[in-house]
């Protein structure tokens, strides 16, 4: 192939969507060897929709979906779209307490004085709540609530693989790289994507902060390393990784602001892509 100069690997990187900020980063992936990547919004749609609803017996479930409804509204995290969607619209009678949104978690608050949750199964450990532990063999994502102290149901959440997402997993390992998934979400749901993908390494349930040792601890064999991501919480990781990229569509403010190379179409190819053309990339020595 004919050799590019750096502006022309920027370019052709800007043709497809791809922006780069700065030259050195296509010098960087061209010798990356680890491609760590997030789940939801990156190798997935990042849009959930509500399957299905299973409320605890002895409560109601137009009580609870009315709770979930309302809390859901304090949060911009892509479950709490798909909340609002399926519920419809919220009633604002409801005496809420404040809301707050606990990293990884979930969000929490009261009704009339009562504590409420809504979030994962870390969430309601986090505040003691019983709960039936099988619930998290299931390969689906579900947002758990408990109202005063009792789990009261929970409802299961769907995203879909990205079409080219299989795709650039093969062509990741032809390149000779490395793959990684690192989630926030259920490692029920983690492993379940990273097998029909084929990523060998893949970590579930992780906070923000373990998303950040389980890449240090790559960074630690010595690998070169991009991560890609896309949301609010990918930031510090992103920062971090020799080239952080991020999904510019979907993507979070600070995780687009923070990261070196940003993919416009949310395209996960064109990770693939952006390695291919900074190997291309010849630097034009004078
Ligand atoms: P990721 O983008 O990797 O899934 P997040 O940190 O955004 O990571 O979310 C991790 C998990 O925390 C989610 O999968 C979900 O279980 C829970 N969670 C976060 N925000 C909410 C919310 N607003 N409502 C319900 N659950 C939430
Ligand atoms: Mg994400």
């Amino acid at each position: 192939s004919i050799p590019l100069g750096y502006f022309g690997g920027i370019g052709a990187a800007s043709k497809n969507g791809i922006l780069f900020k700065g030259g050195n980063f296509l010098d960087i992936l061209a010798n990356i060897q680890h491609v760590v990547m997030d789940k939801t919004g990156t190798m997935t749609e990042g849009v959930f929709k509500v399957q299905e609803v299973k409320i605890t017996d002895g409560f109601e479930q137009i009580d609870i979906l009315n709770k979930l409804n309302l809390i859901e509204s304090k949060s911009t995290h892509p479950i709490a779209t798909a909340i609002h969607e399926f519920a419809g619209e919220i009633d604002h009678t409801q005496n809420i307490g404040e809301v707050s949104e606990i990293a990884g978690h979930g969000l929490q608050t009261t009704f009339d004085g009562k504590e409420f949750l809504a979030g994962n199964f870390k969430l309601l450990e986090k505040f003691n709540i019983d709960y039936d532990k099988n619930l998290e063999n299931i390969p689906e994502t579900i947002v758990a609530t408990a109202f005063d102290g009792k789990f009261s149901g929970y409802i299961t959440i769907a995203d879909q693989i990205k079409e080219d997402a299989q795709e650039t997993i093969s062509s990741l390992k032809n390149l000779g790289i490395n793959v990684t998934m690192l989630s926030g979400d259920k490692t029920a749901v983690v492993e379940k994507v990273a097998k029909i993908l084929g990523i060998p390494n893949a970590f579930g349930s992780l906070l923000p902060e373990d998303k950040v040792s389980e890449l240090m601890k790559i960074i630690a064999t010595g690998q070169s390393v991009a991560f890609v991501g896309d949301g609010v919480n990918d930031a510090p990781v992103v920062a971090l990784s020799d080239v952080g990229i991020a999904m510019g569509g979907l993507g979070s403010d600070a995780t687009v602001e923070t990261a070196d190379v940003v993919i416009q179409d949310d395209r996960p190819s064109k990770i693939a892509m952006a390695i291919k053309i900074g190997k291309a990339t010849k630097k034009i020595v004078w």
